[in-house]
């Protein structure tokens, strides 16, 4: 995978990734599975389940590149696998 730069967002640490939302709450960095971004992470409310209204939000990639997006897609479903043969390390 290539590296994607972080510039989308502004943590007090972005050493630690550690972000905080409008709660004043750790915000946690987690992985989008939507069709749009399948794969893109970002930070959001740790409450968000609860009902929280708050609406804090941060991508932590960049857009993926469509290409990137449709190879996600695929692999998530079943249609495009890595050759089988040859040294794939994750
Ligand atoms: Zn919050």
């Amino acid at each position: 995978m290539e590296k994607y730069t972080i510039s989308a967002i502004s943590c007090k640490s972005e050493l630690d990734g550690e972000c905080y939302c409008y709660c004043g709450l750790p915000s946690p960095r987690r992985t989008s599975w939507t069709w749009l971004n399948p794969g893109r992470r970002f930070h959001g409310c740790s409450r968000y389940r609860e009902g929280s209204k708050c609406q804090y939000f941060k991508w932590v990639d960049r857009k993926f590149s469509d290409r990137a997006t449709e190879v996600i897609l695929e692999l998530l479903e079943g249609l495009n696998q890595p050759p089988p043969t040859g040294r794939f390390q994750g």
